[in-house]
């Protein structure tokens, strides 16, 4: 029998490299699934329907919500933006390790919930990294990236509600080590009831003797 997947949580600053750091996660290692949301807005260039997101009128994503179809959703900016519960669940009785690149009140959410859920907040190393990057992606203005490193600042507050802090300093780095973070948790004893149990009925045949 597969073992239950784990339902990942990754969060961060906008700007702190996430999306890079999942895609490197996805290419390398072959456990993990990767969750597709869905939201209202708009695309934006070079995405497509069911890759980056399924996108969804508000009709259509209120009726999915009164159908309790998604683990959890948020509005963000003016937008809802949810994680549909279908794949997520098949995907985790498959065995596979779920990612949810979500922001933060939906990862509350989801702790809600969830609480075997492990969440992990993706930081640069520095404030002024941050910027740095906000800036070097060129798609934003200073006004708008003003916004951000202020949100940023907002989001600093929830930090300590992650399990983990992961530093982006590189993203092949940072993809390895919440990998092995994952390894770690599969090791949990809170996770491996199963196995604790069958391997104790094993043992007390041997103590019988005694
Ligand atoms: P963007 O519009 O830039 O693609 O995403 C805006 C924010 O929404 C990001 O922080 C992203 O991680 C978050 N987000 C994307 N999908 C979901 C979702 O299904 N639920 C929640 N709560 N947040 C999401």
């Amino acid at each position: 029998m597969n073992k239950k997947g784990i339902l990942m949580i990754i969060s961060g600053f906008s700007g702190a490299g996430k999306g890079t750091v999942v895609k490197e996660m996805l290419q390398r290692y072959e456990n993990y699934a990767l969750s597709v949301s869905a939201t209202t807005r708009q695309p934006r260039e070079g995405e497509a329907e069911g890759v980056s997101y399924f996108f969804k009128s508000q009709e259509a994503f209120e009726q999915m919500i009164a159908e309790d179809r998604f683990i959890e959703y948020a509005k963000y900016v003016d937008n809802y933006y949810g994680t549909p519960r279908d794949y997520v669940e098949q995907q985790l009785s498959l065995g596979k390790d779920v990612i949810l690149e979500i922001e933060l009140q939906g990862a509350l959410n989801v702790r809600k919930m969830n609480p075997d859920a492990v969440l992990i907040f993706v930081a640069p190393p520095t404030a002024r990294e941050l910027e740095r990057r906000l800036v070097g992606r060129g798609t934003e203005d200073i006004t708008v990236i003003a916004k951000r490193m202020s949100r940023a600042y907002e989001e600093s507050g929830y930090m300590e509600e992650y399990d983990y802090i992961v530093i982006n300093e590189e993203a092949s780095q940072c993809a390895e080590e919440i990998h092995d973070i994952v390894q770690a948790e599969h090791a949990r004893s809170s996770r491996n009831h199963e196995f604790i149990h069958r391997i104790e009925e094993q043992l007390k045949d041997y103590s019988k003797g005694e």
